[in-house]
């Protein structure tokens, strides 16, 4: 049976009844095994905005966390400091026909409750690089 990738995450969650209420700003710190993510990392911490404007709805954010990764160059395992900064969109699902254009920016949410754990987990992914270096002047592995 495999585990990986088993989201457990429930921190990413608002509903709209709590936006329109008082809710405007988030602080969250999660397990990133929680997010469904492999690896050595730390705990991810996220801080940002909701705003509302009728029902959509906006998510800010900045996410940050460290990572233990292998230099693509030379094999060595280093730890390294991540930060990403993004914008979410969210449109109730019935607003969706109406769209005229899609923009791949802009998701959906049924009913009245807002999970973003799986956009968390996508930006994680994201900002660390497709080759990561331990640092800029790595030589790599010398003969
Ligand atoms: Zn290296």
């Amino acid at each position: 049976m495999n585990m990986a990738n088993t989201m457990k995450s429930t921190l990413f969650k608002i509903s709209i009844r709590e936006l329109e209420t008082k809710k405007t700003s988030f602080d969250i710190t999660e397990n990133a095994k929680n997010l469904g993510i492999e690896g050595k990392f730390s705990s991810i911490n996220v801080k940002g905005s909701f705003q509302i404007k009728g029902r959509k709805v906006f998510i800010f954010g900045r996410m940050i966390f460290d990572a233990e990764l292998l230099c693509s160059r030379c094999g060595t395992l280093f730890e390294a400091n991540y930060t990403h900064s993004f914008k979410l969109v969210f449109l109730p699902e019935d607003k969706r026909k109406l769209d005229e254009f899609e923009d791949a920016d802009v998701f959906y949410y049924g009913g009245e409750i807002i999970d973003f754990a799986d956009h968390i987990r996508d930006f994680v992914y994201l900002s660390i690089p497709i080759k990561p270096l331990c640092s800029v002047d790595c030589k790599g592995i010398e003969y």
